[in-house]
């Protein structure tokens, strides 16, 4: 075996698209082998949009040839387990999709924020993700994975408890962004890596998805709480609000809107459990038990949760709202909606208690794919987009590098990486699967 000076690094995914990332560090001495994230592709070869339901009954050997799980030694069931663990930096299906093919015996570690989502969608969402092997660890606190040390940094993003990770190893230092910006409701986190940076970075890996990309609408999430303020104070009739429940800067910022206009959010079990879960990581994250919340009860969401756990029906049946409550009063209502036929009937039999409004609080490309803005318009409902990224702005992206001042910068989770050597220095771009030594 030829024994290797540096650490080795491979980016199996994400030197060219965003979605589906997985990047290898590899040491010296070629005995420890890190995985961090391991995610299902967002796009196919033709950038049109990924359907894991295509796939969902391929096996491992089917989906390793069709090139869905990146061909890597010794990290899969079924084979000898050869990684030393894998590093997830937050819980958004694209950096953590594929852990279910990821071999029982390799641990798993993440943040608690992190974990407690993957258990909510392995109720809900059918993500089937194992979590007997996972570790969580403590923001900025460094720990040890054989010849590596990671230190985990919280970062401020659209999925909760997110971070970064700097790997030492051999002397050298690599810093991973995972998916980060600056705008949100940890804006400050931002703020405060870049006022003090871990020193002396060999290489920076940063996501670039804001490259070549227009996707604010509103600049940060304060313009988001108010934009949605100023479309619900003033409703005469109920108003639906369609995001993604486990996006809590989101869930924060209509709830305060909602609040502030003197208003009843009417949530789903789904995030009422969702919330529930996530109180783990902070006091301040609004509850189905506090005041202006209210809980609407599916039959479908109510048998998954009475599967998992009878108990959290029982409690969340304290907030439990009837439809007929929402049908006398209306003009009070604010629904998190979900463009599904259980929230459409909803829609349609509140039709004719007047105006209605609908707002679409997630990436736009998620309205493209779906006919709800069809379904809407034939309901005489309109539609209002207010949305604000998950990622770092160009100017964020320059504000981090010029803060670590890495020696090199490798571009991922980015459509552009040519777009690199425009902006920064000493860019290193690399194609999926190819292994690189870092001098
Ligand atoms: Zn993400």
């Amino acid at each position: 075996m030829v024994l290797l000076r540096q650490m080795r690094l491979t980016i199996h995914r994400g030197t060219h698209e965003i979605g589906g990332s997985c990047v290898e560090l590899c040491s010296n001495s070629g005995h420890t082998r890190l995985i961090i994230d391991i995610g299902l592709p967002l796009v196919n070869a033709d950038r049109s949009p990924f359907e894991w339901n295509d796939y969902r009954n391929f096996t491992q050997e089917s989906l390793l040839a069709d090139r869905i799980l990146p061909s890597i030694d010794g990290l899969y069931l079924g084979g000898k387990p050869l990684v030393a663990a894998v590093l997830l930096s937050h819980a958004h299906i694209d950096h953590y999709g594929l852990l279910r093919f990821v071999h029982p015996d390799i641990p798993v570690w993440m943040s608690i924020g992190t974990k407690s989502l993957a258990d909510v969608s392995n109720v809900f969402l059918d993500t089937s993700v194992r979590l007997d092997m996972v570790k969580t660890f403590a923001m900025w606190q460094a720990f040890h994975i054989r010849e590596f040390t990671v230190t985990p940094y919280l970062v401020d993003h659209s999925a909760p408890d997110a971070v970064a990770f700097l790997i030492e190893a051999n002397g050298q230092r690599v810093f991973y962004t995972g998916d980060f910006r600056g705008h949100g409701r940890k804006g400050v986190l931002l703020d405060r890596l870049t006022k003090a940076p871990p020193s002396n970075i060999d290489y920076l890996i940063m996501e670039g998805s804001m490259l070549g990309r227009d996707d604010g609408l509103y600049p940060g999430e304060v313009d988001v709480e108010e934009a949605l303020y100023d479309l619900i104070h003033r409703q005469q009739g109920p108003s639906y609000v369609f995001t993604s429940s486990q996006n809590l800067d989101r869930l924060v910022s209509i709830y305060r809107a909602v609040r502030r206009s003197g208003k009843l959010l009417v949530i789903d079990l789904y995030t009422a459990f969702v919330l529930d879960k996530l109180s783990i990581i902070s006091p301040s994250i609004p509850q189905f038990s506090w005041d202006g919340i209210r809980v609407l009860f599916s039959h479908y969401h109510a048998q998954r949760l009475a599967e998992q756990d009878v108990e959290l029906l029982y409690k969340y049946r304290r907030a439990k709202i009837e439809f007929e409550e929402i049908h006398s009063t209306p003009q009070d209502m604010v629904l998190l909606a979900k463009d599904s036929r259980y929230f459409r009937n909803i829609i349609l039999k509140l039709k004719q208690n007047g105006e209605s409004i609908a707002i679409f609080s997630m990436w736009h490309g998620y309205l493209e794919r779906s006919d709800l803005e069809k379904f809407l318009k034939l309901c005489g409902i309109p539609l209002t987009e207010v949305h604000t990224s998950g990622h770092a702005y160009v100017s964020q992206l320059k504000r981090l590098a010029n803060a670590l001042k890495p020696r090199f910068i490798i571009p991922i989770h980015t459509f552009y990486p040519k777009k690199y050597p425009e902006m920064f220095p000493n860019v290193i771009q690399l194609n999926d699967g190819e292994a690189i030594n870092l001098s």
